[in-house]
């Protein structure tokens, strides 16, 4: 990093599972296959996630219950997953909804989250017994209607609460609408099962989450006074994921500057996804945990234990850590003055961060054709096969360690969270990348197959 013609770089923490995959020959195959690129899912870190976060929960001594936020990615493999784990699943719509419960998870394993629901996913979720995050006072009326008219058993909601520390947010209700919808609930008497309170915070501060979750335990408290059951609160998704290490992170933030963008392109810092977290995942939960909420003598986790308050979390980014990367074949390779301009057989579609003002960092991984092409320093940045000429799948000028040619592999890392499938469309009637799970990357000759997902 101090040569002045140095590219920065953020190589990907290592991941032993990418690697064997890499290792085992079958990536430059599919592509063969599949004549495109596609995205690879290893399911097995999805799993050793959700052991990681009940660990973290059961070492805090805290009752809890990790629902995936599908929204995260589209891929039937993980809802099946959860499903397998007895884990739960947060949808946001009824497609979301029918897709978990067709891989197999319960209804009652469901938490329907969202602004202002669809009044078909409303009967669906009360239907199945999923748990509702109710957004609004008019939505609390449209449920209580269902549950009257339904019948078939009380509806579950949890009042979703705008956090004072983004009183901007257009998610939750404000003190005076909490007041009226408590009331509610205790008017609607056994048509509902209130069960507590939620929220869903932007940024990965761990402070103001322990502070908002102590409040809604105290929220719980004064609701079972009134008769109501409140028992658990929802404190949302947010636990980070960190794709690089603290050294990189740090180091490209200080020294990354336009020329090494393709056009002089420029970045603010500050949208950039914090790529390197001291504390991801896991870790982030049991720190959340021991973190002392303002105005408690204790932590988090004594407050929700001397409450018996149960602990709902809806990861979504996190659960899907180290859990897929993406392929793309190189097509072509322009010279520029000092670096190439890769063309891959994709779009920026499928790597979403690219559409948010911001740039997919961690380093792609170069798997070339002739293992024996010159190695060096060839930076290149990666344009799509689109005619946008703002569609780059990297407007960095990436070191890479080899002259990269027509035909290489271009493996973007760790995809699975929010990357890969959130933006996907049949741009230019490209056809959207498949999706092949790895069931297992301990078996020498890894065994694929496509997702199920159904639509
Ligand atoms: C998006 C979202 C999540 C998941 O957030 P992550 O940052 O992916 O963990 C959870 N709950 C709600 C209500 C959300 O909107």
């Amino acid at each position: 990093m101090t040569t002045t013609d140095a590219r920065p770089t953020l190589p990907a923490l290592p991941d032993p599972a990418t690697q064997a995959v890499v290792a085992s020959g079958l990536l430059p195959e599919l592509s063969y296959a599949l004549g495109g690129p596609f995205h690879v899912l290893l399911p097995d870190a999805f799993d050793a996630n959700v052991h990681g976060m009940r660990e973290a929960l059961a070492a805090g001594g805290v009752d809890g219950f990790v629902y995936y936020a599908k929204k995260a990615n589209k891929a039937a493999v993980f809802a099946e997953r959860a499903a397998a784990l007895g884990a739960g699943v947060d949808v946001a719509s009824a497609g979301e909804l029918r897709e978990a419960l067709a891989h197999g998870v319960r209804g009652e394993h469901l938490v329907v989250t969202g602004p202002v629901k669809d009044p078909r996913l409303l009967h669906l979720a009360v239907q199945h017994g999923a748990l509702i995050a109710v957004d609004a006072l008019d939505e609390l009326d449209a449920v209580i209607t269902i549950a009257l008219n339904g019948r078939v058993r009380p509806a579950r909601v949890l009042l979703r609460v705008l956090p004072s520390v983004q009183p901007l947010s257009r998610f939750g209700m404000t003190e005076q609408e909490l007041i009226t919808a408590v009331d509610r609930c205790v008017q609607a008497d056994d048509a509902l099962l209130m069960e507590g309170f939620s929220f869903h915070l932007s940024g990965y501060a761990l402070q103001p989450r322990a502070d908002l979750a102590a409040r809604l335990v105290g929220r719980c408290l004064s609701a079972r006074v009134k008769g109501l059951e409140a028992g658990r609160i929802s404190i949302g998704g947010g636990l980070p994921i960190s794709y690089t290490d603290a050294d990189s992170w740090h180091t490209f933030l200080a020294t990354q500057r336009p020329a090494d963008y393709h056009a002089g392109k420029t970045f603010r810092t500050g949208d950039f996804y914090p790529y390197h977290s001291p504390l991801a995942g896991a870790d982030a939960l049991a720190a959340l945990l021991a973190t002392r909420p303002e105005n408690t003598g204790t932590t988090l986790a004594d407050v929700l234990r001397d409450a018996g308050v149960e602990l709902l979390l809806e990861p979504g980014r996190s659960l899907l850590d180290r859990a897929g990367a993406t392929v793309f074949t190189v097509q072509g390779v322009k010279d520029r003055d000092g670096y190439q301009i890769l063309t891959v057989d994709g779009t920026s579609l499928s790597l979403s961060e690219q559409w948010f003002n911001s740039e997919y960092l961690p380093d792609p991984l170069l798997i070339p054709q002739d293992p024996d092409a010159p190695a060096g320093t060839f930076p290149a940045s990666v344009g799509a096969a689109t005619c946008l000429e703002s569609d780059m799948l990297t407007w960095r000028k990436i070191p890479f360690p080899r002259r990269p040619r027509t035909g290489d592999l271009l493996l973007y890392p760790n995809t699975a969270g929010y990357q890969m499938d959130s933006n996907e469309s049949p741009f230019h009637d490209l056809p959207l990348p498949p999706k092949v799970v790895i069931d297992r990357t301990d078996h020498p000759r890894p065994r694929w197959r496509l997702d199920r997902h159904f639509t």
